[in-house]
């Protein structure tokens, strides 16, 4: 059931000549109750408006945001029963683990004997018990996230809001963090909304990501339909590390594409969605994952290889662009050796190349 509903939302905000910019253009998206989404994007595409919007923080300049069935544009910031953790943790320095979890509810009509149990069981679930006296400073970069999450928590909002909440954490910590707000999401049901630019973050978190880009969603779907399924190049190239390959070929009378020397079979459905491309240049994707490499005599040689441990990342250069081709390090791969191509025609993309759109 749709619980927090954004209706055409805009935001715009206007440079130094007065030229309007929207940073969110006419977002439509429905967060069901109980949901982890994730808005991901790369910097500036403004993931943190919407969110802020949903706060309170910025104003809704056009459209609606409706949480729990109530129109929300107008409600004053603390009245809208919503918690936010920011990437800095925003804590008071001078106040204990305890105090500040307290904090946010001393002026609220509750019990003392409520607050305390509230503070505990926060405390206990985000294992700061033995840290509650402590100031800020006395904490590492994790337990101050933990901290920050302990006084959204408290609050017990309709719905978790999560400003880029890993940023400032090391490799490690974000994985043990992250770990820890999936652990949280699905012991207490909470509805959350989560930004980061980091797609890993998105696609391990996520009941449904929301991409965007330039302001303008470009796709909403669970990690599965996002990888598998992406309406554009953008989501193509933004989610999957390395990205898809993308290149621009000519898509033939016969339905084929070549890519170095390998003539590519277009798979029947989709070469019927495509008949209208036929004899015309298109996008041709293809993930890393889905290229073998079979060695060959005078075939294509490696410009780079990437030796990761469990696989090898190995850049090529073709007529039609750069191809990267990831592959398991049993293949023993050779910087001096020569390569053909070959590609799992199943696993081929096709998209529009004057728009990107997905064919
Ligand atoms: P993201 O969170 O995806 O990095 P933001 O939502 O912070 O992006 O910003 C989206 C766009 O809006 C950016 O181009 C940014 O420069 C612009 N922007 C954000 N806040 C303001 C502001 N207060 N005044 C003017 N432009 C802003």
């Amino acid at each position: 059931m749709t619980y927090l509903e954004f209706k055409g939302v805009s935001k715009i905000f206007y440079d130094n000549q007065d030229n309007e910019n929207y940073a969110v253009n006419a977002a439509n998206l429905s967060v069901d109750k109980g949901e982890l989404v994730v808005f991901v994007g790369p910097s500036g595409c403004g993931k943190s408006t919407l969110l802020r919007m949903i706060a309170g923080l910025e104003e809704i300049d056009e459209g609606e945001i409706v949480l729990d069935g109530k129109v929300i544009n107008e409600v004053e910031v603390s009245k809208r029963e919503i918690a936010m953790v920011f990437q800095d943790y925003a804590l008071y320095p001078h106040m204990s683990v305890a105090e500040n979890l307290s904090f946010g509810l001393e002026n609220t009509k509750l019990k003392q004997a409520v607050i305390n149990e509230k503070i505990e069981y926060s405390l206990d679930v985000l294992e700061l018990g033995n840290l509650k006296g402590r100031l800020p400073k006395q904490l590492s970069g994790g337990q101050r996230q933990r901290v920050a999450l302990g006084r959204a928590l408290v609050k017990n909002p309709k719905v978790f809001l999560l400003d880029e909440p890993l940023s400032n954490l090391d490799a490690r910590l974000r994985v043990q963090t992250r770990k820890l707000i999936s652990d949280l999401h699905k012991r207490l049901d909470a509805t959350m909304i989560y930004v980061t630019h980091d797609q890993i973050e998105a696609m391990t978190l996520g009941d449904k990501i929301v991409v965007m880009n330039q302001g303008v969603i470009q796709q909403v779907g669970t990690p599965e339909e996002i990888y598998q399924d992406p309406s554009n190049t953008f989501v193509a190239n933004f989610i999957g590390t390395p990205s898809m390959n993308l290149l621009r070929c000519q898509l033939n009378s016969d339905a084929t594409v070549q890519i170095d020397d390998a003539i590519i079979q277009i798979p029947e459905t989709l070469a019927t969605k495509a008949k209208d491309f036929l004899g015309k240049e298109v996008i041709v994707g293809i993930r890393p994952e889905d290229i073998l490499l079979v060695e060959q005599e005078n075939g294509l040689e490696p410009e780079l290889i990437e030796y990761l441990g469990s696989e090898n990342i190995i850049y090529f250069n073709t007529p039609q662009g750069e191809l990267v081709v990831k592959s398991n390090v049993s293949n023993r791969l050779d910087r001096e050796k020569s390569y053909r191509l070959q590609f799992n025609s199943e696993k081929l993309y096709l998209f529009i190349s004057e728009n990107g759109i997905r064919i």
